[in-house]
């Protein structure tokens, strides 16, 4: 079919890894967002609302100078004053800030947020440029136990959505600062012996974040790393301790994981636990959902020293996983379309439908604008998925009263049309659409 309305001027097209997600495609946003917040609703976490845009400085000192958002994805530009703003790439660093600048970290906080996030990468499936996150964050709890509720949370929400038996999770340990930076020169002292079989983003990130090179999806430099040394070695023993008990907990909470040593997290703050939730149904995007330990992100941005854990979900990857299983079955968008022919038939329409909107709140009731014939309204709503036509011409004005007609095929009588007066229209109504 060619496009009615033309085509758009090219100048002003969407941008490149920026979509619209269009009303059908909605619903299924809307039943993922509704499941999340109510699973959050039910461990007791309270929803922040941050800005979309912050000072550049905030994702420089959090995330990290070297690292691949803040080195190549950050959309950052000077407003109008000079200063350096950037489009928030994650939703962590905004939440820490707002919590320390907000003064909300004396006790416990368990918060979360849900929004657009901004990175300049290739766009492909589940992978854009204005992508959503619903992001998780606990602060002032420094045991294991709150690792634990987070990626129980995590394994309820897969239940409610039907997800279950498409992810998987992995965790590991990265212990401190300082058991990193000594396994960091223990791996760059191996690896550079063997510098010249690593696959070129390796050799690049030998110097730059080698940690990064445990993430390669080459199978040659995976190889060379079999034979390296392995973080665990490196690990002080409250790190040990604290995942040993993070297992047991997800053991007694019946939980699956894997230990995935070369888990490590491409952003600086992480420290101790680190999780990703990942599918294998789509394709290279496999990570659903990914976080970790950032016991010192609050002090290092200003704020008194506060534990704290959390983890974000890839919005756009949890609706594909959803399309995949089927999961949200598609739905009619109104129950009942109303046709009107003539001047004063469309002004009782109008008055009528208020009326039956004001008197069952639930009913989804799309009225025809712009008049026409009865044909062509009647098309307008076979196609608009109602279940009932509500119509008016001369002869319902006349006798005060609307004819209402069933849409549906197949029912055992075939569509059933009455004409009632309308002050016992909306009887008749309910009786047909509960039929
Ligand atoms: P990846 O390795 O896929 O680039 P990441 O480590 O950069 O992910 P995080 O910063 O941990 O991702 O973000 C958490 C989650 O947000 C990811 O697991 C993923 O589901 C989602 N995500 C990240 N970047 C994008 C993007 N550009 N488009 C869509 N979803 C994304
Ligand atoms: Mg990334």
């Amino acid at each position: 079919m060619a496009p009615q309305t033309g085509e758009l001027v090219s100048e002003v097209t969407a941008i490149r890894g920026m979509r619209d997600i269009l009303p059908e495609e909605a619903l299924r946003w809307q039943f993922l967002e509704r499941t999340v917040a109510a699973v959050l609703a039910a461990y007791g976490y309270g929803e922040i609302r941050l800005p979309v845009v912050e000072k550049t400085a905030l994702f420089k000192r959090s995330i990290g100078e070297i690292t691949d958002i803040v080195e190549k994805e950050m959309y950052t530009f000077d407003d109008r004053n000079g200063d350096s703003m950037t489009l928030r790439p994650e939703g962590t660093a905004g939440c820490v800030r707002a919590a320390i600048q907000q003064g909300i970290l004396s006790t416990p906080q368990r918060l979360w947020y849900m929004g657009p996030m901004f990175r300049y990468e290739r766009p492909q499936k589940g992978r854009q440029r204005q992508f959503h996150q619903t992001g998780v964050e606990a602060f002032g709890v420094a045991t294991p136990d709150m690792d634990a509720e987070l990626i129980l949370l995590c394994a309820r929400l897969w239940r409610r959505l039907g997800l279950t038996d498409c992810v998987e999770l992995q965790i590991n340990s990265i212990g401190n600062a300082r058991a990193r930076k000594a396994y960091r020169d223990a791996l760059v002292d191996y690896l550079q012996a063997h510098a010249d079989a690593l696959d070129a983003d390796s050799q690049r990130r030998l110097h730059s974040n080698p940690l990064r090179i445990l993430d390669s999806k080459s199978a040659e430099t995976q190889a060379i790393l079999d034979g390296g040394p392995t973080l665990e070695e490196f690990l002080d023993e409250e790190a040990d301790t604290d995942f040993a008990r993070l297992c047991e907990l997800l053991n007694a909470a019946g939980v699956a994981y894997t230990v995935n040593q070369r888990l490590v997290r491409g952003l600086d703050y992480y420290n101790k636990t680190v999780f990703e939730w990942v599918t294998d149904k789509l394709g290279a995007q496999g990570t659903v959902c990914a976080g970790g330990r950032y016991d010192g992100l609050v002090q290092q941005l200003g704020g008194k020293s506060t534990p704290a854990v959390g983890f974000a979900m890839g919005m756009e990857r949890l609706v594909l996983l959803l399309a995949e299983q089927g999961a949200v079955a598609e739905a009619a968008t109104v129950d009942v379309y109303v046709v009107a022919v003539g001047a004063d038939a469309e002004v009782m329409a109008l008055v009528a439908t208020e009326r039956i909107r004001e008197e069952n709140p639930q009913l989804r009731i799309m009225q025809h604008m712009g008049g026409g014939s009865f044909k062509s309204q009647m098309k307008k709503a076979d196609k608009s998925g109602a279940r009932v036509a509500l119509i008016w011409g001369e002869n319902e004005v006349a006798a005060h009263a609307v004819t209402v007609k069933s849409l549906r095929e197949g029912t055992v009588e075939g569509p059933a049309q009455s004409t009632v007066p309308l002050i016992e229209l909306d009887s008749t109504l309910c009786a047909l659409i509960a039929s």
